[in-house]
């Protein structure tokens, strides 16, 4: 097979949206010309503001048995696709050729949440999280986050933004180098409210009433294929969280993701971790996540499969005290210009600024970390599921 690598792994970042899907589609059908079987779908995804949205899919299935399913998704948050679709193009483009697809399966997943690509919005266009919004069973929908709510009540404003600093950090105070809002942790804020709640688009994270078309159309898809395997390993790309240039493995905390001898064979946190960290969802700054995408793999597995469904999120502003409130801060006010407005465009020009950067750092170091990153990982856990020879 040819080696199409680019000089600098910077270059496969896409521009935009459209940009990114057809850099995707190209390295799809570039596999078929070179003789791989290959199903390719696309989604069209429903908008009042635009009717060339599209969630773009391939699948390839082993050339013998089914025994292991790779499932990577990409841009469950809209502005960090452009990320997860360098990381589906490096992956095309050097990892796919070399791999013993004999027994191994693989379905790339570009750009979940199209809308938020293109317009650069975290949520869907119905101001749903997707990564809140996976409940196979719907029982997510009718269950309510007090907790939120209350934090709501206490610090988030319903009005026009006036200031670059959220309604929250006028509380702020550091004790003891630790961040509280009046007598609440900023930890104990987080752990409440980034969860999700499905009451409304207009409070933080929101889950949703039911399943967005896209996330149904993927369970869907995954009640047709998981069944045919033994192994189910499910990488779903993001950015936005730890340490700057550092990738780290995430789960979804609820401990029903991660086959524990299937974890064990694939990752070795030890030796890999020149490419990542594996970080626990109590660890403090992160959090348990109900109605994550991940959560889908477990849910529609039967007992004798084994399951690793794994959020892979790479640093941006980085994991400081002063990094992650200046993240938290952002995240408020972006989430409350939205629906509220601006005082004034210049405001609005700011913190839009701001929230893209915390989802894509323009910086080429960065680019190339997040490149470097996941080549080391599908490289390695690969070789140790015995499809790729390093
Ligand atoms: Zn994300």
């Amino acid at each position: 097979m040819q080696n199409h690598k680019p000089q600098n792994d910077a270059s496969y970042f896409p521009f935009h949206y459209i940009d990114s899907r057809q850099r995707f589609l190209d390295l799809v059908h570039q596999t078929q010309k070179e003789g791989a079987s290959v199903q390719i779908e696309k989604w069209m995804i429903p908008s009042k503001i635009d009717q060339d949205l599209s969630v773009d899919l391939a699948y390839w299935a082993p050339t013998q048995q089914t025994q292991q399913l790779l499932v990577v998704t990409s841009g469950i948050h809209g502005s960090e696709t452009y990320a997860g679709s360098a990381i589906l193009q490096m992956f095309l483009t050097e990892v796919f050729p070399k791999l013993h697809r004999e027994g191994l399966g693989v379905l790339l997943v570009h750009a979940m949440n199209p809308y938020g690509f293109k317009y650069h919005r975290r949520t869907t266009e119905n101001g749903v999280n997707l990564n809140r919004n996976f409940s196979i069973s719907g029982e997510r929908y009718k269950r309510r986050n007090e907790d939120s709510e209350k934090m709501h009540a206490q610090f988030f404003k319903r009005e026009k933004v006036g200031s670059i600093k959220s309604h929250l950090f006028q509380h702020l105070e550091i004790k003891n180098g630790k961040a509280f809002f009046g007598d609440i942790s900023m930890d104990q804020f987080i752990k409440a409210v980034s969860p999700g709640q499905c009451e409304s688009a207009q409070d933080l994270e929101f889950g949703g009433k039911a399943l967005e078309p896209q996330s149904a159309k993927l369970v869907e898809k995954l009640k047709e294929l998981i069944p045919q395997y033994q192994d189910v390993v499910a990488l779903d790309l993001h950015t936005g969280l730890g340490h700057r240039n550092r990738l780290h493995l995430l789960t979804s905390g609820s401990g029903e993701d991660l086959h524990p001898d299937l974890f064990a064979q694939l990752f070795d946190i030890e030796a890999d971790k020149d490419y990542y960290e594996y970080t626990p969802a109590a660890a403090e700054g992160f959090y348990e996540v109900h109605g994550a995408l991940n959560t889908a793999f477990s849910d529609l597995a039967q007992p004798h499969q084994r399951v690793c469904a794994i959020t892979m999120e790479f640093g941006t502003l980085g994991h400081d005290l002063e990094a992650k409130l200046r993240s938290l801060d952002n995240l408020l006010v972006e989430h409350q210009g939205f629906y509220n407005g601006y005082n004034t465009p210049e405001l609005a020009e700011e913190v839009q600024k701001e929230s893209f950067e915390r989802s894509y750092p323009q910086d080429d170091k960065w680019r190339q970390a997040v490149v470097a990153a996941s080549r080391g990982l599908f490289q390695n856990i690969l070789s140790r599921a015995g499809a790729f020879t390093l």
